[in-house]
């Protein structure tokens, strides 16, 4: 029998299926889109929305199906949720963040519902461990969408060895669990995007036929490719109109652009430094004349510069956030019943080590690997202990 729930303040029945589909409009909208939801539900329009959410709030509690207390979904795709879940994470690189999560948002908000809304495509330009795919893969988890990179200086046009296009497709789709829904609204990060320029290993016009190829694969339509990586898996059709494309690269010589331009229109340009100063901003006409062909410019939205991270953000990075490095290294101690934690000279110094390598925050891996193998070993072979590292330990 199916069974029919009492709302008490209300004082009205409903089925399960009605109960629950309530549940789902309580968590997913905010409270002006509930409003216009509820209002154009003929049976709800005598229901009060604020007495009916307080029934939900209990019945929910009672069959521990969602907490309307948590956050909200809608509350949590909005730009300060977002903003406050990267700043937890991701340390400066302000302006990157904030055009980051513009084109997520808007990818997630508004091409959803307006499918001529113009594809929110970004570039991010910044040295190596500056954490553009960090950032980009973070959002992703965020909200749920299937993320995968590619790397462009090993794709090739069709007909030659190495990766090619389609295959890019082909792992959005198994990233995306084979839910083809969710691959085409998924994101792919292209990687080393600089070097598409001159990329002419599989073409004699330099990188332009390549990027050509690709144009058509971010511009959207129908693509074929395979369902799977084996050779003879079957094919499929993805539609690409709603894939969100992030750019990154490292441009190293895109200074050199900004100089030449500047130059011409009597402007200087300070520090030699990329920036978001006016003088030194990067501008969609640099990108044309570092070598990437203007269509496919054309398809960039925004453009954002990160900025090579100092020794104190990286120390701000061990000490500060939520770091992924750190945290399995926790599970390893903890896993283990013992407990490992560094004293902030010993951050200090793994900053500093870091610093010198060149590699942005990608050093620190490693210098931490280095610093607790043997501590990994001892506390294996020697059970339960409490471990400190200090900036002596480490300089042993
Ligand atoms: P790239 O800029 O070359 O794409 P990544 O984003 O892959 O570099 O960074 C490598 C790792 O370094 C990340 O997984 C992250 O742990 C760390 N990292 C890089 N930049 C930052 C940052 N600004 N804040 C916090 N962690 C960072």
């Amino acid at each position: 029998m199916e069974q029919k729930y009492k709302m008490p303040k209300n004082n009205l029945k409903i089925d399960e299926a009605s109960f629950l589909s309530l549940l789902e409009i309580t968590d997913r909208f905010s409270h002006t889109q509930k409003l216009k939801i509820l209002e154009n539900v003929p049976s709800m329009k005598q229901w009060q929305f604020d007495d009916l959410f307080e029934d939900l709030k209990k019945y929910s509690k009672i069959k521990n199906k969602i907490d309307l207390n948590t956050q909200k979904p809608a509350d949590k795709y909005s730009l300060n949720a977002l903003k406050e879940y990267l700043d937890s994470k991701v340390v400066g690189q302000e302006d990157a963040k904030e055009k980051l999560i513009l084109a997520y948002y808007e990818h997630i908000i508004l091409k959803k519902e307006d499918d001529n809304y113009l594809k929110p495509n970004a570039l991010l330009i910044g040295p190596t461990g500056s954490g553009k795919t960090y950032m980009a893969s973070l959002l992703a988890k965020y909200i749920d969408k299937p993320f995968i990179t590619a790397n462009a200086a090993n794709m090739v046009s069709a007909g030659y060895v190495g990766t090619r296009l389609d295959d890019i497709l082909t792992r959005l789709y198994i990233n995306a669990e084979r839910n083809l829904e969710k691959a085409q609204n998924g994101v792919i990060l292209i990687d080393e995007f600089d070097k598409m320029v001159d990329n002419d290993s599989h073409s004699s016009v330099g990188g332009a036929e390549l990027q050509q190829e690709f144009l058509k694969l971010i511009e959207g339509g129908k693509h074929i490719c395979k369902a799977g990586l084996d050779r003879d898996a079957s094919r499929i059709e993805i539609k690409t109109d709603n894939i969100l494309f992030i750019f990154s690269g490292a441009f190293v010589k895109i200074s050199d652009v900004i100089k030449r331009r500047n130059k011409k229109q009597g402007m200087g340009f300070k520090n030699n430094k990329i920036t978001n100063n006016k003088n030194n901003v990067v501008l969609h006409s640099d990108i044309i004349e570092y070598g990437i062909i203007p269509e496919l410019v054309g398809r960039i939205q925004s453009i954002a510069v990160l900025d090579k991270l100092t020794k104190n953000d990286l120390f701000n990075i061990l000490k500060n956030t939520d770091n992924p490095y750190i945290n399995s290294l926790n599970k390893f101690f903890e896993y283990h019943s013992s407990e490992i934690s560094f004293t902030d000279g010993a951050l200090d110094e793994i900053a500093s080590l870091a610093y010198k390598l060149e590699l942005g925050a990608r050093g620190i891996k490693g210098i931490i690997d280095r610093i607790t193998q043997k501590l990994k070993f001892e506390i294996v072979n020697s059970g339960e202990k409490k471990i400190r590292v200090t900036k002596s330990f480490i300089r042993k």
